[in-house]
Formats: structure tokens, C-alpha cells, sequence
């Protein structure tokens, strides 16, 4: 990959390789959202997909994660316009905005467990909807955790 490659590419120019490096495994994407139909606002919830292994932040079954779960969201695929449904914190997202990646993107960082150390990832905050009734989901709403400085 190129020395700071996020910095001279577009998201559409760069490598498959590029592209992968720039997820930081923190599975904020694997939340589930509600949306407000009136206004289309969007709201996370602490409640993760029930394909996700929390502890790990990874999907239990990622290749065929868009056949199991039918909403869950490819990124790759997504139009810019609906990158509001990825976490502020998320690259592609902030990339998308001309934004620079923080400090603790392992990409600056060297080390994939800075996500994690700052409080990014979601397993120290998330339940599975294994455990959580449709009905109750307005109850999880949150406010996603900032990253600790
Ligand atoms: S929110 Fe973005 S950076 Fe985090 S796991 Fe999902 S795609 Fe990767
Ligand atoms: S299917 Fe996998 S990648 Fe998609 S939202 Fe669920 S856990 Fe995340």
C-alpha cells in the first residue's frame, strides 16, 4: 500500500487492500438503528446484530452476512448519500466528509487495539438482540460513546 494512501485517494480510487485497511474493526456499524420517519433522523442503539461475536467485534459469518442479515450494511456498495447511517467515528465516513483519521486509527496508530483502548469498539457497551425484544429498542437508544483522549 502507498504511505498514507487515505490522504492522495479517493474512497472509489483505492485498493481492495487499501479499502479493507481502513475499517477499524470497531463493529459501531453492526448496531441496530431506528430512524424517525417524519424527520429521517437516525438514532444508534446499544443493541448489536444478532451475527455479531461482541466480544471479538467480529461478524460470526461475514461472507454470507448480507444473505443472512438482509439490512446489514456493505459499505463497499453504499452511495455516499446514505453514509449517515455509518458512525461519525467510522473512516469511510469521516474520509467521505474530508476529514482526517484520528489519532487511534490503527492506521496512525500502528496497532489495532488503540480502537479498543479509546473506547471505540463496542464491546464494552453492546447486547446482542438475541436478548432484547423488538419492542424494547426504543428503550437502547444511546448516544455513541466519544473516544477517550
Ligand atoms: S463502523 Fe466503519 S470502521 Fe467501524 S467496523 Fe464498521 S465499517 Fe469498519
Ligand atoms: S451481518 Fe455481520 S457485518 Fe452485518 S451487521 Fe450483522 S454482524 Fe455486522
Amino acid at each position: 500500500m502507498a504511505i498514507e494512501f487515505w490522504k492522495n485517494k479517493q474512497l472509489s480510487e483505492m485498493s481492495d487492500e487499501e479499502w479493507e485497511s481502513l475499517c477499524d474493526g470497531c463493529a459501531r456499524c453492526c448496531l441496530l438503528k431506528l430512524e424517525n420517519e417524519d424527520t429521517s433522523e437516525l438514532f444508534f442503539t446499544n443493541v448489536s446484530c444478532h451475527l455479531l461475536n461482541i466480544e471479538e467485534c467480529r461478524c460470526k459469518d461475514y461472507e454470507n452476512r448480507k444473505f443472512l442479515v438482509p439490512e446489514c450494511l456493505l459499505v463497499k456498495n453504499m452511495a455516499l448519500s446514505e453514509y449517515q447511517w455509518l458512525p461519525e467515528t467510522c473512516a469511510y465516513r469521516l474520509l467521505s466528509e474530508d476529514k482526517t483519521l484520528p489519532d487511534w486509527h490503527p492506521l496512525i496508530s500502528g496497532d489495532k487495539n488503540s480502537v479498543k483502548q479509546v473506547g471505540v469498539t463496542v464491546d464494552g457497551f453492546a447486547v446482542s438482540e438475541d436478548f432484547i425484544h423488538p419492542e424494547q429498542l426504543e428503550d437502547h437508544v444511546i448516544n455513541l460513546p466519544l473516544p477517550d483522549e
